[in-house]
C-alpha cells in the first residue's frame, strides 16, 4: 500500500523521538502484523508506506506485463526474482524522502541493492525494526487470515471474526493455503532471518515481540521510536 500522509493529528504526538526517523525498514515474518503495524507507523512518524507485498499483489490484479512476470512466484508462495522486485519498488523508494519499507528487503541481497541505492542519494537506514513471532501462530494467524471483498478490512476467523455489519464475501488470498504458508515461512527462515545478523552488526536493529495484541505490539513500537 502506498498512502502519501498528511500533517493531520493521527496518533505522531504519542511517538516522541530524539532525532527525525526517515528510512524505515519493518522486518518480520509472514503474519506477523508488518502491515499493520507499517499503515499504523507510518501514520505516526508521516511516512509513506511502502509494501513490495501489496506492489506485486496490485500488478498481478492489473494483469500487467510485470504482473503476469510476478504471479507465478507469488502464487506459490516464493521470491519474486531481485530485478522485478527492485524494478517494482526503486521508483517508490526515490518518490519519497520519509518512507517505512514493508516487505523489503527480503534478503541479503536484496539489502545490500537498497545500501547500494540510498548512499547514490547520499541517505542511509535511519532504524530496522524486526517483529519476532513463533511459527505455530504464525501458521493459526495465516490460515484464519480473510479479507473482506467490500470493505477491504482484514479478519482472523479465530481471533478477530468480521462483524455482522460486514458484508463480505470473505476472501482468502492464495498464498495463505497449507503449503504456501509452509513455504513461506521456509523462505523467511532460509533467506530473511539472515538479515537480523546483518542488520544488527551494523547497529540499525530493534527486535520486536510480536505474539502479544496489536496495541501491545503498537506501545513496543512507540517505546522503541522514543529511545532510538
Ligand atoms: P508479502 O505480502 O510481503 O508476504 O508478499 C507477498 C509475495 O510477494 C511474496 O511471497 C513474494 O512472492 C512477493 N514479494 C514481496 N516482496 C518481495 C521481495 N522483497 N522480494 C521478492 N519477492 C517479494
Amino acid at each position: 500500500m502506498i498512502a502519501e500522509k498528511t500533517a493531520k493529528d493521527n496518533g505522531a504526538g504519542t511517538v516522541s523521538r530524539k532525532g527525525t526517523l526517515s528510512r524505515l525498514v519493518l522486518l518480520g515474518p509472514p503474519g506477523a502484523g508488518k502491515g499493520t503495524q507499517a499503515v499504523w507507523l507510518s501514520d505516526a512518524i508521516q511516512a509513506v508506506h511502502i509494501s513490495t507485498g501489496d506492489l506485486v499483489r496490485e500488478a498481478i490484479a492489473a494483469d500487467t506485463p510485470m504482473g503476469r512476470q510476478v504471479k507465478t512466484f507469488s502464487d506459490r508462495g516464493e521470491l519474486v526474482p531481485d530485478k522485478l522486485i527492485v524494478d517494482l519498488v526503486m521508483p517508490y523508494l526515490i518518490a519519497s524522502e520519509k518512507w517505512i519499507l514493508d516487505g523489503f528487503p527480503r534478503d541479503v541481497a536484496q539489502a545490500k541493492i537498497l545500501e547500494a541505492a540510498l548512499a547514490e542519494h547520499d541517505h542511509h537506514l535511519d532504524m530496522v525494526i524486526a517483529l519476532k513471532i513463533d511459527d505455530q501462530l504464525l501458521i493459526d494467524r495465516l490460515a484464519n487470515r480473510r479479507m473482506s471483498h467490500a470493505t477491504h478490512k482484514i479478519y482472523n476467523l479465530m481471533f478477530d471474526p468480521p462483524p455482522a455489519s460486514d458484508p463480505g464475501p470473505f476472501e482468502q488470498r492464495v498464498d495463505d493455503h497449507p503449503e504456501e504458508i509452509r513455504r513461506r515461512l521456509q523462505v523467511y527462515h532460509d533467506k530473511t532471518e539472515p538479515l537480523l545478523a546483518f542488520y544488527s552488526s551494523s547497529g540499525l536493529l530493534r527486535l520486536i515481540d510480536a505474539g502479544g495484541p496489536i496495541e501491545v505490539v503498537h506501545a513496543k513500537i512507540t517505546a522503541t521510536l522514543a529511545g532510538q
